[in-house]
């Protein structure tokens, strides 16, 4: 179950709330000897959620100064073990400074909150839940704890928040199992344009040393695969390659002309999870090498760009620095893409291609934690706010990854149809650059809050 923290300055009526959600199901009380109460927590119900609700103590009703510190501790340790945050302010009372404090152990943590303005009964308390809209925390919901108004707006609110929580978990967990699994073979495909080197790439890369060829974990080879195992730096990384030449070598009975279509690059990209695309040197990024190279990352694959027939290039340096401004230039959807520049016939810089794809893939399972995340968000909303459309401005409540390989986050959001594509790219680069996941595809999808 997920703990849903209560958390205000005293007096505001979380016990009420707390007693209201768990009623006599109160299955633990937590307190430890001299204190009369660090936090209580019990299983709670509202219409068909079950969650853990958490009381917190107000700072305030530490006896003494010196225990201030250590109730505050506690707070934000509830608070850090939460899915979701209840903040409840006292409407009637309006904002306090107090109340800021308390709002600000949540942001700090990047927690999903929804701020309950308590004690509005009738239309008492309903300034004080305009108020709260200036905490930045999205809508107040107008709410008695004692009368119970407001409940159903807090099982809105409150459903779709537990929902990702879990939802989250679950599915990251699924998928985590196995991918850096010793025994589960990287599936990599090389692509690109007939005569770009593919097939003298893959048979350079197979005669290469790092390529165990021992008994048992020799080179086999299938109609769609050949399997090795590449000697990392690290550890040994079982491939499994796709066989764009084997393919073609029976092809080639039937016709001499090679042509790689897109069909074939499809199915080769889809086999795979990074796809080396293969360029000549001579012809770097061709209409179709975009073409290609556009697919992988639609498919949510891992990229990594080869430059080939590196040993016909004279001025290496500048053709390395053009090419590099080129890809940057022409795929905005991978900045940092790497890219090796080798010559599959001398074998040069062969050695630098499996590192490059071993680090693609890594970056392809990132995983990012929920508060971290939410604290990114809070930080890149607040320097540059997502824009106000038709005089309302779009919020950005919580965000949390629900997919890795390629890493796939989902955003809540007001209006989420409304957000500007340069605003969400804006985000996708964000996320980029503070959890340090370059060139993988990054999915960003929008969901409203139900
Ligand atoms: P594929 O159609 O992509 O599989 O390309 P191939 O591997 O058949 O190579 C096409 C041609 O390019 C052949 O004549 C290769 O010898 C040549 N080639 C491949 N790699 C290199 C390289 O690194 N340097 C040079 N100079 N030629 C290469």
């Amino acid at each position: 179950l997920s703990k849903v923290a209560i958390v205000g300055r005293p007096n505001v009526g979380k016990s009420t709330l707390f007693n209201r959600l768990v009623g006599r199901r109160l299955a633990l009380v937590d307190d430890e000897p001299g204190v009369t109460r660090d936090r209580r927590e019990g299983e709670a119900r509202l219409g068909d959620l079950r969650f853990v609700a958490v009381d917190t103590p107000g700072l305030e009703e530490a006896p003494e100064k010196a225990l201030e510190g250590r109730m505050r501790r506690q707070t934000e340790k509830a608070i850090a073990e939460s899915a979701v945050c209840l903040f409840v302010i006292d409407a009637r009372a309006g904002l306090t400074p107090l109340d800021e404090t308390f709002a600000d152990l949540i942001r700090r943590q990047g927690k999903p909150a929804i701020v309950l303005a308590n004690k509005a009964e009738g239309t008492a308390g309903e300034a004080g839940a305009v108020e709260a809209w200036s905490l930045g925390m999205g809508e107040p919901i107008a709410f008695s704890a004692e009368h119970g108004r407001g409940m159903d707006e807090l099982y809105a609110a409150l459903e779709p928040l537990l929902a990702a929580a879990e939802g989250d978990d679950e599915t990251l967990a699924d998928e985590e199992e196995g991918w850096d699994d010793p025994l589960k073979p990287l599936r990599i495909a090389v692509v690109g344009r007939p005569n770009a080197g593919k097939s003298t790439l893959v048979n350079r890369v197979l005669g290469e040393e790092r390529v165990l060829a021992g008994p048992e974990a020799g080179i086999t080879r299938d109609a769609v695969s050949v399997e090795w195992t590449w000697r990392g730096p690290d550890r040994d990384w079982p491939v499994k390659l796709y066989d764009t030449a084997g393919l073609r070598r029976k092809a080639k009975v039937v016709s001499k002309l090679e042509k790689l279509s897109v069909a074939d690059a499809l199915r080769a990209i889809r086999f795979a999870e990074v796809v080396a695309l293969l360029l000549d040197a001579g012809q770097p990024f061709e209409k179709q090498d975009l073409q290609i190279a556009d697919l992988v990352l639609r498919e949510g694959r891992a990229l990594v760009i080869a430059v080939n027939k590196w040993d016909l290039v004279e001025d290496k340096d500048a053709r390395a620095r053009d090419i590099r401004a080129e890809a940057e230039r022409l795929l905005p959807q991978a900045p940092g893409v790497p890219i090796v520049f080798l010559s599959a016939l001398t074998g040069r810089n062969i050695d630098r291609l499996m590192p490059a794809v071993v680090k693609v893939y890594v970056d392809w399972n990132a995983r990012v934690k929920t508060p971290d995340l939410n604290e990114w968000l809070r930080a890149a909303t607040e320097r540059h706010p997502p824009p106000a459309v038709s005089g309302r401005r779009i919020r950005i409540k919580y965000i949390a990854q629900v997919k890795t390989r390629p890493p796939t986050f989902v955003a809540h959001c007001t209006r989420a149809d409304e957000l500007p594509a340069s605003y969400r790219r804006y985000l996708v680069n964000g996320i980029r650059e503070a959890f340090d996941i370059p060139a993988v595809p990054i999915r960003l999808m929008l969901k409203k809050p139900e």
